[in-house]
């Protein structure tokens, strides 16, 4: 079978969501392209300053290269943070991750839960029972993430989310009905709080089977092992998941209509809804937290779990 684009070389991917056969030059191309196409789309200056939160996953290595091509690579920082999960964290791919940003002219610099806020994450699943390991998890490396961008003065933080992410995401605010996340998602970065960093997410409209293909045809190896808590708790994502993955077999290109219309009702929705621009801050660790509490998400789960009060003003950086 021959490129669909180039019409030269032998295809070696087929997207469905396009009905196109690509070459290897002609896939990895696209894939860039699209990436740059969303960081202009969403106003994202090359000159700025921006944070890369990088797990190890096939993710990673798509923003790495990418965004190394996009901005400037000196004004780009790395960070890698180790959760403290047993047969999940794995010291090869921070090697590796170390070794991709030397080549990409890229500072990456490593952190870990244990150094952030005492514990790993396997060490606080012990002493709690009742909130999801992902709850823990997600909370206290978007507040790592965004505190070390701050410090570094960035403009922005740049996640790995993929389509698959992006179109969970809107499924699931929809069923919850929660308004407010709902106009801080879409594809325009919206600033809540002067402590925030801006987030961008220049995967959101690249399939993650994409990601793993582009990782694969690069020579990257990735983390593929499944991190132990998704399986012993499923959540609400877990269950959407399996749903929109069955909607896209039957209908390819399922997952993009789904946030390319849900960005446009999300432009509609900002114009309705008037969000407070600045966010209350946690009595405890000084970040911000949502409209009408005074203690963080994460301080009040480190309190439910019996985690000393010194260890959260580690936090407070
Ligand atoms: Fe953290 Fe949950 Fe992801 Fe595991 S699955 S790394 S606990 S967010
Ligand atoms: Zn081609
Ligand atoms: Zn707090």
């Amino acid at each position: 079978m021959i490129c669909d684009k180039c019409k030269n070389k032998n295809a070696v991917v087929y997207q469905p969501h396009i009905r196109s056969n690509l070459c290897r030059e002609c896939f990895i191309n696209d894939i860039r392209e699209r990436v740059k196409n969303e960081l202009r789309q969403a106003g994202v200056n090359k000159n700025s300053k921006v944070l890369l939160a990088v797990s190890g996953g096939k993710d990673s290595y798509v923003l790495m290269d990418v965004l190394s091509d996009y901005f400037e690579p000196s004004n780009i920082i790395a960070l890698n943070i180790t959760e403290g999960i047993n047969g999940y964290n794995r010291r090869e791919h921070a090697e590796q991750l170390k070794r991709i940003s030397k080549e990409n002219g890229v500072d990456i610099s490593f952190t870990s839960f244990k150094e952030e806020i005492g514990k790993s994450l396997d060490e606080i699943m012990v002493r709690n029972q009742s909130v999801s390991a992902c709850t823990f998890c997600g909370g206290f490396r978007r507040k790592i993430i965004n505190s070390t961008a701050r410090n570094a003065s960035a403009d922005y933080v740049a996640t790995g989310h993929n389509l698959d992410d992006e179109a969970q995401t809107v499924i699931i605010n929809i069923l919850r009905g929660d308004l407010i996340r709902l106009v801080r998602f879409g594809d325009l970065p919206l600033k809540v709080s002067d402590k925030f960093v801006t987030r961008i997410k220049p995967l959101r409209k690249i399939y993650e089977w994409e990601t793993t293909m582009y990782s694969f045809l690069n020579g990257y190896k990735f983390q593929e092992v499944e991190c132990p808590y998704i399986s012993r708790r499923p959540t609400l994502r877990a269950k959407v998941r399996e749903l929109l993955y069955s909607i896209e077999e039957e209908d390819p290109g399922a997952l993009l209509k789904i946030v390319d219309n849900f960005d446009r009702i999300a432009e509609g929705l900002r114009k309705t809804i008037s969000l407070d621009s600045n966010l209350p801050t946690c009595k405890i660790c000084g970040e911000p937290t949502s409209y009408g509490r005074d203690i963080c998400k994460n301080c009040e789960l480190l309190l439910e779990s019996g985690i000393l009060q010194g260890e959260l003003l580690r936090l407070n950086r």
